[in-house]
Protein backbone atom coordinates (compact mmCIF):
# COMPACT_ATOMS: atom_id res chain seq x y z
CA UNK A 1 0.00 0.00 0.00
CA UNK A 2 1.08 3.30 -0.85
CA UNK A 3 0.57 6.23 1.20
CA UNK A 4 -1.16 9.48 0.72
CA UNK A 5 1.24 12.47 2.67
CA UNK A 6 -2.01 15.14 2.91
CA UNK A 7 -0.32 18.33 4.26
CA UNK A 8 -2.19 19.68 6.92
CA UNK A 9 -4.94 18.26 5.53
CA UNK A 10 -8.60 18.94 7.82
CA UNK A 11 -10.21 16.38 8.21
CA UNK A 12 -13.49 17.96 8.49
CA UNK A 13 -12.88 19.56 4.73
CA UNK A 14 -13.57 15.03 3.69
CA UNK A 15 -16.91 14.49 5.45
CA UNK A 16 -18.84 10.86 5.57
CA UNK A 17 -19.37 7.96 7.19
CA UNK A 18 -16.01 5.69 6.98
CA UNK A 19 -13.86 4.81 10.25
CA UNK A 20 -10.39 5.08 9.98
CA UNK A 21 -7.91 4.64 12.65
CA UNK A 22 -5.39 7.26 13.80
CA UNK A 23 -2.05 7.15 15.88
CA UNK A 24 -1.08 10.99 16.44
CA UNK A 25 1.68 11.87 18.33
CA UNK A 26 -0.22 14.95 19.75
CA UNK A 27 0.42 15.75 23.02
CA UNK A 28 4.15 14.07 23.13
CA UNK A 29 7.16 16.08 25.19
CA UNK A 30 9.79 16.77 23.28
CA UNK A 31 12.13 14.49 25.21
CA UNK A 32 10.19 11.78 24.90
CA UNK A 33 10.22 12.11 21.16
CA UNK A 34 13.92 12.99 21.19
CA UNK A 35 14.85 9.83 23.60
CA UNK A 36 12.62 7.29 21.36
CA UNK A 37 13.71 8.66 18.30
CA UNK A 38 17.43 8.34 19.37
CA UNK A 39 16.81 4.59 19.97
CA UNK A 40 14.67 4.28 16.93
CA UNK A 41 17.64 6.05 14.82
CA UNK A 42 20.04 3.54 16.67
CA UNK A 43 18.34 0.38 15.24
CA UNK A 44 17.01 1.67 11.97
CA UNK A 45 19.34 2.78 9.98
CA UNK A 46 18.96 -0.58 7.78
CA UNK A 47 20.53 -1.88 5.25
CA UNK A 48 19.27 -2.95 1.92
CA UNK A 49 18.48 -6.74 2.53
CA UNK A 50 17.66 -7.52 -0.77
CA UNK A 51 19.12 -8.73 -3.72
CA UNK A 52 18.91 -5.25 -5.18
CA UNK A 53 22.55 -5.46 -4.00
CA UNK A 54 23.35 -7.73 -6.74
CA UNK A 55 22.03 -5.67 -9.20
CA UNK A 56 25.14 -3.52 -8.95
CA UNK A 57 25.12 -1.06 -5.69
CA UNK A 58 27.48 -3.03 -3.49
CA UNK A 59 30.70 -1.70 -2.59
CA UNK A 60 30.47 1.59 -4.85
CA UNK A 61 34.23 2.66 -4.11
CA UNK A 62 34.77 5.83 -2.53
CA UNK A 63 36.16 7.62 -5.19
CA UNK A 64 33.19 7.43 -7.28
CA UNK A 65 30.56 8.76 -4.41
CA UNK A 66 29.47 11.77 -6.10
CA UNK A 67 26.11 12.41 -6.66
CA UNK A 68 25.27 11.17 -10.06
CA UNK A 69 23.80 14.13 -12.01
CA UNK A 70 25.01 14.64 -14.76
CA UNK A 71 27.29 17.43 -15.97
CA UNK A 72 26.11 20.34 -18.18
CA UNK A 73 28.44 18.97 -21.28
CA UNK A 74 26.94 15.46 -20.60
CA UNK A 75 23.86 16.45 -19.83
CA UNK A 76 23.43 17.92 -23.72
CA UNK A 77 24.16 13.98 -25.18
CA UNK A 78 21.95 12.65 -22.72
CA UNK A 79 19.29 14.97 -23.69
CA UNK A 80 19.47 17.81 -20.71
CA UNK A 81 18.78 16.83 -17.48
CA UNK A 82 16.69 18.50 -15.39
CA UNK A 83 19.53 19.42 -13.45
CA UNK A 84 21.19 21.20 -15.67
CA UNK A 85 18.56 22.83 -17.81
CA UNK A 86 18.82 26.34 -16.35
CA UNK A 87 22.27 26.32 -16.42
CA UNK A 88 22.89 24.83 -19.79
CA UNK A 89 21.47 27.26 -22.30
CA UNK A 90 23.27 26.11 -25.60
CA UNK A 91 23.42 22.34 -25.51
CA UNK A 92 24.30 20.70 -28.72
CA UNK A 93 22.04 18.77 -30.10
CA UNK A 94 22.17 15.31 -29.21
CA UNK A 95 22.43 12.46 -31.94
CA UNK A 96 19.74 9.63 -30.24
CA UNK A 97 20.38 6.10 -31.84
CA UNK A 98 17.95 5.59 -34.06
CA UNK A 99 18.45 1.96 -33.31
CA UNK A 100 18.97 0.14 -30.29
CA UNK A 101 19.66 -3.91 -30.33
CA UNK A 102 18.18 -4.10 -26.34
CA UNK A 103 16.00 -1.08 -25.78
CA UNK A 104 14.84 -1.35 -21.97
CA UNK A 105 11.15 1.42 -21.43
CA UNK A 106 11.83 2.51 -17.85
CA UNK A 107 15.01 3.40 -15.87
CA UNK A 108 13.87 1.76 -12.37
CA UNK A 109 14.73 -1.32 -10.70
CA UNK A 110 14.01 -3.74 -12.84
CA UNK A 111 15.57 -2.39 -16.04
CA UNK A 112 18.78 -1.91 -14.18
CA UNK A 113 18.28 -4.94 -13.56
CA UNK A 114 17.85 -6.73 -16.79
CA UNK A 115 20.57 -4.28 -18.25
CA UNK A 116 23.61 -5.55 -16.23
CA UNK A 117 21.85 -9.48 -16.90
CA UNK A 118 22.32 -8.79 -20.83
CA UNK A 119 25.47 -7.44 -20.38
CA UNK A 120 26.57 -10.57 -18.05
CA UNK A 121 25.38 -13.09 -21.03
CA UNK A 122 26.23 -10.71 -23.73
CA UNK A 123 29.28 -8.63 -23.17
CA UNK A 124 29.21 -6.41 -25.99
CA UNK A 125 25.53 -5.83 -25.72
CA UNK A 126 24.05 -2.35 -26.66
CA UNK A 127 21.75 -1.43 -24.26
CA UNK A 128 19.52 1.81 -24.07
CA UNK A 129 17.65 2.54 -21.19
CA UNK A 130 14.65 4.95 -21.62
CA UNK A 131 13.46 6.75 -18.28
CA UNK A 132 10.93 9.59 -18.05
CA UNK A 133 12.62 10.87 -14.98
CA UNK A 134 15.61 13.23 -14.61
CA UNK A 135 17.85 10.61 -12.67
CA UNK A 136 19.62 7.28 -13.68
CA UNK A 137 18.78 4.78 -12.14
CA UNK A 138 18.44 4.31 -8.48
CA UNK A 139 16.89 2.40 -5.99
CA UNK A 140 13.12 3.24 -3.90
CA UNK A 141 13.85 1.95 -0.47
CA UNK A 142 16.12 4.43 0.92
CA UNK A 143 13.63 7.43 0.41
CA UNK A 144 11.22 6.02 2.75
CA UNK A 145 13.94 4.87 5.00
CA UNK A 146 17.70 5.53 5.92
CA UNK A 147 17.70 8.70 4.15
CA UNK A 148 15.65 10.28 6.82
CA UNK A 149 17.97 9.56 9.39
CA UNK A 150 20.95 11.41 8.04
CA UNK A 151 22.33 13.43 9.79
CA UNK A 152 23.76 15.24 6.45
CA UNK A 153 21.91 18.69 6.23
CA UNK A 154 22.62 18.66 2.09
CA UNK A 155 21.08 14.75 2.06
CA UNK A 156 18.54 16.02 -0.39
CA UNK A 157 21.79 16.90 -2.67
CA UNK A 158 23.87 13.51 -2.06
CA UNK A 159 21.35 11.04 -1.56
CA UNK A 160 23.75 9.10 0.55
CA UNK A 161 22.48 7.01 3.27
CA UNK A 162 24.54 5.24 6.23
CA UNK A 163 23.16 1.28 6.53
CA UNK A 164 22.43 -0.18 9.59
CA UNK A 165 25.93 -1.80 9.94
CA UNK A 166 27.21 1.98 9.30
CA UNK A 167 28.13 1.42 5.88
CA UNK A 168 27.83 4.14 3.73
CA UNK A 169 26.38 4.18 -0.03
CA UNK A 170 24.09 5.87 -2.61
CA UNK A 171 20.96 5.46 -4.28
CA UNK A 172 22.16 5.34 -7.05
CA UNK A 173 22.64 2.13 -8.51
CA UNK A 174 25.74 3.18 -10.26
CA UNK A 175 27.85 6.19 -10.61
CA UNK A 176 27.40 8.14 -14.36
CA UNK A 177 30.89 6.63 -15.20
CA UNK A 178 29.37 3.27 -15.50
CA UNK A 179 27.24 4.30 -18.27
CA UNK A 180 27.92 5.65 -22.19
CA UNK A 181 26.29 8.34 -23.62
CA UNK A 182 23.56 7.45 -25.86
CA UNK A 183 25.01 9.18 -28.78
CA UNK A 184 28.29 6.56 -28.74
CA UNK A 185 26.26 3.84 -28.07
CA UNK A 186 25.86 2.77 -31.87
CA UNK A 187 29.23 3.14 -32.18
CA UNK A 188 30.63 1.38 -28.74
CA UNK A 189 32.62 -1.33 -29.66
CA UNK A 190 32.14 -3.24 -26.50
CA UNK A 191 28.84 -1.84 -26.29
CA UNK A 192 27.37 -0.58 -23.23
CA UNK A 193 24.23 0.83 -21.22
CA UNK A 194 23.36 4.11 -22.35
CA UNK A 195 20.54 6.18 -20.20
CA UNK A 196 18.04 8.90 -22.19
CA UNK A 197 16.75 10.56 -19.27
CA UNK A 198 13.18 12.87 -18.90
CA UNK A 199 12.27 10.75 -21.86
CA UNK A 200 8.79 9.25 -22.52
CA UNK A 201 8.18 6.10 -24.54
CA UNK A 202 4.60 7.04 -25.89
CA UNK A 203 4.04 4.53 -28.76
CA UNK A 204 4.98 1.24 -29.09
CA UNK A 205 4.98 0.13 -32.98
CA UNK A 206 5.47 -3.80 -31.99
CA UNK A 207 5.00 -5.36 -35.55
CA UNK A 208 7.78 -2.59 -36.74
CA UNK A 209 9.63 -3.10 -33.61
CA UNK A 210 10.16 0.53 -33.05
CA UNK A 211 8.87 2.85 -30.20
CA UNK A 212 8.39 6.62 -30.05
CA UNK A 213 9.33 8.92 -27.54
CA UNK A 214 7.09 12.31 -26.89
CA UNK A 215 9.60 14.21 -28.35
CA UNK A 216 8.56 12.64 -31.55
CA UNK A 217 11.85 10.60 -31.71
CA UNK A 218 11.81 7.12 -33.09
CA UNK A 219 13.86 4.21 -31.89
CA UNK A 220 14.12 0.44 -33.26
CA UNK A 221 15.18 -2.11 -31.36
CA UNK A 222 15.86 -5.86 -31.50
CA UNK A 223 14.60 -7.18 -27.97
CA UNK A 224 12.23 -4.53 -25.78
CA UNK A 225 11.92 -4.65 -22.01
CA UNK A 226 8.97 -2.83 -20.57
CA UNK A 227 9.40 -2.04 -17.01
CA UNK A 228 7.64 0.91 -16.19
CA UNK A 229 6.29 0.44 -12.69
CA UNK A 230 3.67 2.06 -11.44
CA UNK A 231 2.02 5.21 -9.85
CA UNK A 232 0.49 5.66 -6.41
CA UNK A 233 -3.08 5.69 -6.57
CA UNK A 234 -4.95 8.37 -4.87
CA UNK A 235 -7.92 8.24 -3.14
CA UNK A 236 -11.37 9.63 -4.56
CA UNK A 237 -12.30 11.32 -1.66
CA UNK A 238 -9.09 13.10 -1.93
CA UNK A 239 -9.63 14.38 -5.57
CA UNK A 240 -13.42 15.13 -4.98
CA UNK A 241 -12.14 17.65 -2.16
CA UNK A 242 -11.25 20.33 -3.89
CA UNK A 243 -8.20 22.10 -5.27
CA UNK A 244 -7.53 23.01 -1.69
CA UNK A 245 -6.85 19.53 -0.70
CA UNK A 246 -5.36 18.21 -3.78
CA UNK A 247 -2.69 21.32 -3.29
CA UNK A 248 -1.54 20.13 0.04
CA UNK A 249 -1.39 16.10 -1.33
CA UNK A 250 1.26 14.47 -2.53
CA UNK A 251 1.96 10.88 -3.80
CA UNK A 252 5.29 9.57 -3.09
CA UNK A 253 7.67 7.46 -5.05
CA UNK A 254 10.46 9.30 -6.64
CA UNK A 255 13.41 11.23 -5.96
CA UNK A 256 11.70 14.61 -6.27
CA UNK A 257 8.85 13.44 -3.81
CA UNK A 258 11.72 12.74 -0.84
CA UNK A 259 12.58 15.91 -1.84
CA UNK A 260 9.46 17.62 -1.76
CA UNK A 261 8.12 16.21 1.54
CA UNK A 262 11.89 16.85 2.95
CA UNK A 263 11.09 20.09 2.47
CA UNK A 264 7.66 20.45 3.63
CA UNK A 265 8.43 18.51 6.64
CA UNK A 266 10.64 21.39 7.46
CA UNK A 267 7.79 24.16 7.27
CA UNK A 268 4.70 22.54 7.96
CA UNK A 269 2.89 22.31 10.75
CA UNK A 270 1.09 18.91 10.50
CA UNK A 271 1.33 16.17 8.35
CA UNK A 272 -1.34 13.20 7.53
CA UNK A 273 0.29 10.01 6.26
CA UNK A 274 -2.38 8.15 4.72
CA UNK A 275 -1.90 4.48 4.44
CA UNK A 276 -1.13 1.73 7.37
CA UNK A 277 0.74 -0.96 4.33
CA UNK A 278 5.12 -0.96 4.61
CA UNK A 279 5.61 2.50 2.99
CA UNK A 280 2.96 4.57 5.57
CA UNK A 281 4.50 3.04 8.28
CA UNK A 282 7.80 4.21 7.24
CA UNK A 283 7.30 7.47 6.59
CA UNK A 284 5.32 7.71 9.70
CA UNK A 285 8.76 6.66 11.61
CA UNK A 286 10.68 8.66 9.94
CA UNK A 287 8.22 11.71 9.65
CA UNK A 288 8.27 11.40 13.79
CA UNK A 289 12.03 11.52 14.27
CA UNK A 290 11.59 15.08 12.79
CA UNK A 291 8.98 15.40 14.54
CA UNK A 292 11.05 15.56 17.65
CA UNK A 293 13.38 18.02 16.27
CA UNK A 294 11.16 20.57 14.67
CA UNK A 295 7.48 20.22 16.58
CA UNK A 296 5.76 18.98 13.48
CA UNK A 297 2.38 16.73 14.10
CA UNK A 298 2.69 13.74 12.14
CA UNK A 299 -0.69 11.69 12.35
CA UNK A 300 -0.59 8.12 10.48
CA UNK A 301 -4.44 6.37 9.30
CA UNK A 302 -5.42 3.94 7.83
CA UNK A 303 -8.91 1.74 7.20
CA UNK A 304 -7.10 -1.72 8.34
CA UNK A 305 -7.49 -2.47 12.40
CA UNK A 306 -4.06 -2.53 12.61
CA UNK A 307 -0.23 -1.87 11.01
CA UNK A 308 0.05 -4.02 8.23
CA UNK A 309 -3.41 -5.76 8.12
CA UNK A 310 -3.48 -6.42 4.73
CA UNK A 311 -0.34 -8.72 4.97
CA UNK A 312 -0.16 -9.88 8.67
CA UNK A 313 -2.63 -12.07 10.56
CA UNK A 314 -5.19 -10.10 12.87
CA UNK A 315 -3.78 -11.02 15.78
CA UNK A 316 -0.45 -10.27 14.72
CA UNK A 317 -1.60 -6.82 13.15
CA UNK A 318 -2.71 -6.28 16.60
CA UNK A 319 0.01 -6.88 18.51
CA UNK A 320 2.50 -4.92 16.23
CA UNK A 321 0.38 -1.84 15.78
CA UNK A 322 0.65 -1.83 20.05
CA UNK A 323 4.25 -1.74 19.55
CA UNK A 324 4.46 0.64 16.86
CA UNK A 325 2.41 3.23 18.47
CA UNK A 326 4.49 2.50 21.71
CA UNK A 327 7.71 3.06 19.76
CA UNK A 328 7.22 5.38 17.45
CA UNK A 329 3.80 7.16 18.81
CA UNK A 330 4.28 6.77 22.17
CA UNK A 331 1.72 9.05 23.48
CA UNK A 332 -1.30 7.68 21.04
CA UNK A 333 -4.08 5.73 23.03
CA UNK A 334 -7.01 6.59 21.32
CA UNK A 335 -8.95 5.50 18.16
CA UNK A 336 -10.27 8.53 16.34
CA UNK A 337 -13.31 8.35 13.90
CA UNK A 338 -12.41 10.24 10.78
CA UNK A 339 -15.07 10.53 7.59
CA UNK A 340 -14.73 10.25 3.90
CA UNK A 341 -17.60 11.23 2.16
CA UNK A 342 -19.79 8.62 0.63
CA UNK A 343 -18.38 5.64 2.70
CA UNK A 344 -15.39 4.54 0.05
CA UNK A 345 -13.18 2.36 0.64
CA UNK A 346 -9.39 4.15 0.97
CA UNK A 347 -7.36 1.08 -0.53
CA UNK A 348 -4.35 3.26 -1.55
CA UNK A 349 -1.93 1.34 -3.51
CA UNK A 350 0.00 1.32 -6.86
CA UNK A 351 -1.48 1.26 -9.95
CA UNK A 352 0.70 -0.92 -12.50
CA UNK A 353 1.62 1.36 -15.71
CA UNK A 354 0.81 0.04 -18.71
CA UNK A 355 -0.40 3.14 -20.74
CA UNK A 356 1.46 1.42 -23.36
CA UNK A 357 -0.51 -1.51 -24.13
CA UNK A 358 -3.06 0.35 -26.27
CA UNK A 359 -0.53 1.29 -28.63
CA UNK A 360 0.95 -2.01 -28.28
CA UNK A 361 -2.27 -4.25 -28.18
CA UNK A 362 -0.91 -5.68 -25.23
CA UNK A 363 -2.87 -7.63 -23.15
CA UNK A 364 -3.51 -6.42 -19.17
CA UNK A 365 -5.00 -8.49 -16.29
CA UNK A 366 -8.30 -7.78 -15.58
CA UNK A 367 -7.42 -9.30 -11.75
CA UNK A 368 -4.19 -8.05 -10.60
CA UNK A 369 -3.72 -5.41 -13.37
CA UNK A 370 -0.17 -4.98 -14.94
CA UNK A 371 1.14 -6.62 -18.70
CA UNK A 372 -0.05 -10.26 -18.93
CA UNK A 373 3.09 -12.01 -19.56
CA UNK A 374 4.33 -15.97 -19.44
CA UNK A 375 6.91 -17.74 -16.75
CA UNK A 376 9.53 -16.63 -19.30
CA UNK A 377 8.12 -12.96 -18.40
CA UNK A 378 7.53 -12.78 -22.38
CA UNK A 379 4.40 -10.53 -23.67
CA UNK A 380 5.14 -10.73 -27.45
CA UNK A 381 7.87 -12.51 -29.43
CA UNK A 382 10.44 -9.47 -28.98
CA UNK A 383 8.85 -7.90 -25.79
CA UNK A 384 9.10 -8.86 -22.40
CA UNK A 385 8.05 -7.25 -19.11
CA UNK A 386 9.66 -7.00 -15.38
CA UNK A 387 8.63 -5.65 -12.80
CA UNK A 388 6.05 -3.69 -10.73
CA UNK A 389 4.28 -3.96 -14.22
CA UNK A 390 4.41 -7.50 -14.30
CA UNK A 391 1.79 -9.52 -14.16
CA UNK A 392 3.43 -12.96 -14.52
CA UNK A 393 3.02 -16.88 -14.39
CA UNK A 394 4.93 -18.00 -11.37
CA UNK A 395 5.04 -21.84 -12.24
CA UNK A 396 5.00 -22.38 -8.48
CA UNK A 397 2.21 -20.33 -7.05
CA UNK A 398 0.28 -19.02 -10.19
CA UNK A 399 -0.57 -16.27 -11.71
CA UNK A 400 0.65 -12.99 -9.49
CA UNK A 401 1.96 -9.09 -9.70
CA UNK A 402 4.43 -8.28 -6.68
CA UNK A 403 5.59 -4.74 -6.13
CA UNK A 404 8.34 -5.48 -4.52
CA UNK A 405 11.94 -3.86 -4.48
CA UNK A 406 13.57 -7.68 -4.91
CA UNK A 407 10.85 -8.80 -7.49
CA UNK A 408 11.87 -6.53 -9.56
CA UNK A 409 15.43 -6.87 -9.93
CA UNK A 410 14.92 -10.85 -9.88
CA UNK A 411 12.08 -10.52 -12.36
CA UNK A 412 14.90 -7.69 -14.43
CA UNK A 413 17.54 -10.51 -14.12
CA UNK A 414 15.70 -12.93 -15.62
CA UNK A 415 14.11 -11.11 -18.14
CA UNK A 416 17.60 -9.88 -19.47
CA UNK A 417 18.65 -13.65 -19.73
CA UNK A 418 15.67 -14.35 -21.28
CA UNK A 419 16.34 -11.60 -24.08
CA UNK A 420 19.65 -13.06 -24.43
CA UNK A 421 18.29 -16.31 -25.44
CA UNK A 422 18.14 -18.16 -22.02
CA UNK A 423 14.40 -19.35 -22.02
CA UNK A 424 14.20 -19.86 -18.21
CA UNK A 425 10.78 -19.42 -16.53
CA UNK A 426 10.08 -17.39 -13.27
CA UNK A 427 10.82 -19.79 -10.30
CA UNK A 428 13.49 -18.24 -7.83
CA UNK A 429 11.07 -17.19 -5.19
CA UNK A 430 12.02 -13.17 -4.31
CA UNK A 431 11.47 -11.82 -0.69
CA UNK A 432 10.77 -8.71 0.78
CA UNK A 433 10.98 -7.14 4.29
CA UNK A 434 10.24 -4.33 6.25
CA UNK A 435 10.96 -3.19 9.87
CA UNK A 436 8.27 -1.86 11.81
CA UNK A 437 10.29 -0.32 14.74
CA UNK A 438 13.70 -0.92 16.21
CA UNK A 439 12.75 -4.31 17.65
CA UNK A 440 10.54 -5.33 14.86
CA UNK A 441 11.29 -6.37 11.41
CA UNK A 442 10.45 -9.27 9.12
CA UNK A 443 11.38 -10.86 6.03
CA UNK A 444 9.02 -12.24 3.70
CA UNK A 445 8.52 -14.62 0.51
CA UNK A 446 5.80 -16.05 -1.43
CA UNK A 447 2.09 -14.94 -1.18
CA UNK A 448 0.80 -13.23 2.31
CA UNK A 449 -1.85 -12.14 2.50
CA UNK A 450 -3.67 -11.78 5.47
CA UNK A 451 -7.24 -13.59 4.08
CA UNK A 452 -5.70 -16.51 4.05
CA UNK A 453 -5.44 -19.44 6.90
CA UNK A 454 -1.88 -19.07 9.07
CA UNK A 455 -0.63 -20.67 11.28
CA UNK A 456 1.84 -18.91 13.65
CA UNK A 457 5.14 -20.74 15.65
CA UNK A 458 6.34 -18.59 17.88
CA UNK A 459 9.19 -18.28 20.21
CA UNK A 460 10.53 -15.75 23.08
CA UNK A 461 12.34 -13.13 20.87
CA UNK A 462 16.20 -12.39 22.49
CA UNK A 463 18.29 -9.19 22.07
CA UNK A 464 20.10 -10.74 19.14
CA UNK A 465 16.65 -11.01 17.55
CA UNK A 466 16.28 -7.59 16.24
CA UNK A 467 16.87 -6.16 12.38
CA UNK A 468 20.39 -4.23 13.39
CA UNK A 469 21.40 -7.30 15.43
CA UNK A 470 20.69 -9.76 12.22
CA UNK A 471 22.82 -7.23 10.21
CA UNK A 472 25.73 -6.49 12.20
CA UNK A 473 26.24 -10.14 12.91
CA UNK A 474 25.90 -11.11 9.55
CA UNK A 475 28.50 -8.08 8.80
CA UNK A 476 26.62 -6.89 5.44
CA UNK A 477 23.31 -5.32 4.65
CA UNK A 478 22.86 -7.98 1.39
CA UNK A 479 21.20 -10.31 2.90
CA UNK A 480 19.79 -11.94 -0.20
CA UNK A 481 23.50 -12.70 -1.10
CA UNK A 482 23.57 -15.85 1.18
CA UNK A 483 20.25 -16.57 -0.05
CA UNK A 484 21.05 -19.48 -2.61
CA UNK A 485 19.26 -22.74 -2.94
CA UNK A 486 22.07 -24.24 -2.46
CA UNK A 487 22.01 -23.32 0.98
CA UNK A 488 19.07 -24.54 2.16
CA UNK A 489 19.46 -27.98 0.69
CA UNK A 490 19.56 -30.07 3.75
CA UNK A 491 18.09 -27.63 6.25
CA UNK A 492 18.24 -29.31 10.01
CA UNK A 493 15.63 -30.10 11.74
CA UNK A 494 15.89 -28.66 15.45
CA UNK A 495 15.65 -32.03 18.10
CA UNK A 496 13.79 -29.71 20.85
CA UNK A 497 10.44 -29.78 21.25
CA UNK A 498 8.46 -26.60 19.87
CA UNK A 499 7.55 -24.68 23.43
CA UNK A 500 4.68 -23.28 23.61
CA UNK A 501 4.97 -19.34 24.14
CA UNK A 502 4.46 -18.60 27.75
CA UNK A 503 2.48 -15.48 26.84
CA UNK A 504 0.07 -15.87 24.14
CA UNK A 505 0.48 -12.16 23.46
CA UNK A 506 4.03 -12.48 22.55
CA UNK A 507 4.62 -12.60 19.61
CA UNK A 508 8.95 -11.65 19.65
CA UNK A 509 10.06 -13.91 16.89
CA UNK A 510 8.54 -16.91 15.05
CA UNK A 511 7.41 -18.30 11.32
CA UNK A 512 4.19 -17.78 10.01
CA UNK A 513 3.01 -20.37 7.34
CA UNK A 514 0.31 -18.77 5.22
CA UNK A 515 -1.65 -22.02 3.44
CA UNK A 516 -3.64 -22.02 0.30
CA UNK A 517 -5.64 -25.56 -0.57
CA UNK A 518 -3.13 -26.81 2.85
CA UNK A 519 -0.23 -25.92 1.01
CA UNK A 520 2.23 -23.37 2.18
CA UNK A 521 2.23 -20.54 -0.64
CA UNK A 522 3.79 -17.91 1.97
CA UNK A 523 6.28 -17.61 4.59
CA UNK A 524 6.72 -14.29 7.02
CA UNK A 525 10.18 -14.75 9.32
CA UNK A 526 9.11 -12.53 11.93
CA UNK A 527 12.27 -11.19 14.06
CA UNK A 528 13.93 -14.22 12.62
CA UNK A 529 16.86 -13.67 9.81
CA UNK A 530 18.86 -14.92 7.55
CA UNK A 531 16.70 -18.28 6.93
CA UNK A 532 15.29 -17.81 4.17
CA UNK A 533 16.73 -20.20 1.80
CA UNK A 534 14.83 -22.62 4.24
CA UNK A 535 11.41 -20.48 3.48
CA UNK A 536 12.18 -20.55 -0.24
CA UNK A 537 12.74 -24.53 -0.10
CA UNK A 538 9.50 -25.25 1.73
CA UNK A 539 7.72 -22.97 -1.40
CA UNK A 540 9.39 -24.62 -4.03
CA UNK A 541 8.99 -27.85 -2.98
CA UNK A 542 4.46 -26.82 -2.92
CA UNK A 543 4.24 -30.38 -0.31
CA UNK A 544 1.17 -30.58 2.57
CA UNK A 545 2.46 -30.48 5.64
CA UNK A 546 0.60 -32.97 8.52
CA UNK A 547 2.19 -30.59 11.13
CA UNK A 548 3.74 -27.06 10.50
CA UNK A 549 4.99 -27.07 13.88
CA UNK A 550 7.60 -30.07 12.97
CA UNK A 551 8.31 -27.78 9.76
CA UNK A 552 8.72 -24.73 11.92
CA UNK A 553 11.63 -26.43 13.66
CA UNK A 554 13.46 -25.82 10.43
CA UNK A 555 13.86 -22.40 11.58
CA UNK A 556 15.37 -23.44 14.62
CA UNK A 557 13.75 -20.30 16.47
CA UNK A 558 13.42 -21.90 20.02
CA UNK A 559 17.13 -22.92 20.14
CA UNK A 560 19.02 -18.97 19.34
C1 LIG B 1 9.50 5.01 -1.26
C2 LIG B 1 9.48 3.55 -1.60
C3 LIG B 1 10.02 2.63 -0.72
C4 LIG B 1 10.01 1.28 -1.04
N1 LIG B 1 10.54 0.39 -0.15
C5 LIG B 1 10.53 -0.92 -0.45
C6 LIG B 1 11.08 -1.87 0.46
O1 LIG B 1 11.53 -1.53 1.56
N2 LIG B 1 11.09 -3.17 0.11
C7 LIG B 1 10.58 -3.58 -1.09
O2 LIG B 1 10.63 -4.77 -1.36
N3 LIG B 1 10.06 -2.71 -1.98
C8 LIG B 1 10.01 -1.38 -1.69
N4 LIG B 1 9.46 -0.49 -2.57
C9 LIG B 1 8.93 -0.98 -3.86
C10 LIG B 1 10.03 -1.05 -4.91
O3 LIG B 1 10.81 0.10 -4.89
C11 LIG B 1 9.40 -1.23 -6.28
O4 LIG B 1 8.76 -2.49 -6.26
C12 LIG B 1 10.42 -1.18 -7.40
O5 LIG B 1 10.97 0.09 -7.49
C13 LIG B 1 9.79 -1.56 -8.73
O6 LIG B 1 10.75 -1.43 -9.73
P1 LIG B 1 10.33 -1.23 -11.26
O7 LIG B 1 11.60 -1.13 -12.01
O8 LIG B 1 9.34 -2.23 -11.63
O9 LIG B 1 9.55 0.16 -11.29
P2 LIG B 1 10.06 1.61 -10.93
O10 LIG B 1 11.15 1.57 -9.93
O11 LIG B 1 8.84 2.38 -10.60
O12 LIG B 1 10.65 2.16 -12.30
C14 LIG B 1 9.84 2.43 -13.42
C15 LIG B 1 10.43 3.61 -14.15
O13 LIG B 1 9.86 3.71 -15.44
C16 LIG B 1 9.58 5.07 -15.73
N5 LIG B 1 8.56 5.09 -16.80
C17 LIG B 1 7.26 4.74 -16.70
N6 LIG B 1 6.67 4.84 -17.91
C18 LIG B 1 7.60 5.25 -18.77
C19 LIG B 1 7.60 5.53 -20.17
N7 LIG B 1 6.49 5.37 -20.91
N8 LIG B 1 8.73 5.95 -20.75
C20 LIG B 1 9.87 6.12 -20.03
N9 LIG B 1 9.94 5.86 -18.70
C21 LIG B 1 8.82 5.43 -18.09
C22 LIG B 1 9.11 5.59 -14.38
O14 LIG B 1 9.15 6.99 -14.30
C23 LIG B 1 10.15 4.95 -13.47
O15 LIG B 1 11.33 5.69 -13.44
C24 LIG B 1 9.44 0.86 -2.27
C25 LIG B 1 8.87 1.79 -3.15
C26 LIG B 1 8.88 3.12 -2.83
C27 LIG B 1 8.25 4.11 -3.77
Amino acid sequence: MYPIIAKRLNPAAVPGPQEITMASPQARSRAGWARNSTAWEKRSLRPDRAQSEQAGAKNQPRASRQIPKISPERAGRYQKSAQSEQADSTPAPPQLPSHAPYLLIGGGTASFAAARSIRARDPGAKVLIVTDEPDLPYMRPPLSKELWFSDDPSVTETLRFKQWNGKERSIYFQPPSFYIDPEHLTGAENGGVAVLVNKKVVHMDVRGNKVKLDDGTEISYEKCLIATGGVPRNLQVIERAGEEVMKRTSLFRKIEDFKSLENVSRKAESITIIGGGFLGSELACALGRKAAESGLEVVQMFPEKGNMGKVLPEYLSNWTTEKVKKEVFPDFSHRLSFSFSEGRSTAVGLEPNVDLAKSAGLEVDSDFGGYRVNAELQARSNIWVAGDAACFYDIRLGRRRVEHHDHAVVSGRLAGENMTGASKPYWHQSMFWSDLGPDVGYEAIGIVDSSLPTVGVFAKATAKDTPKAATEKSGTGIRSESETEDTAASPVASAAPAPAVENKDEYGKGVIFYLRDKVVVGIILWNVFNRMPIARKIIKDGEEHADLNEVAKLFNIHED
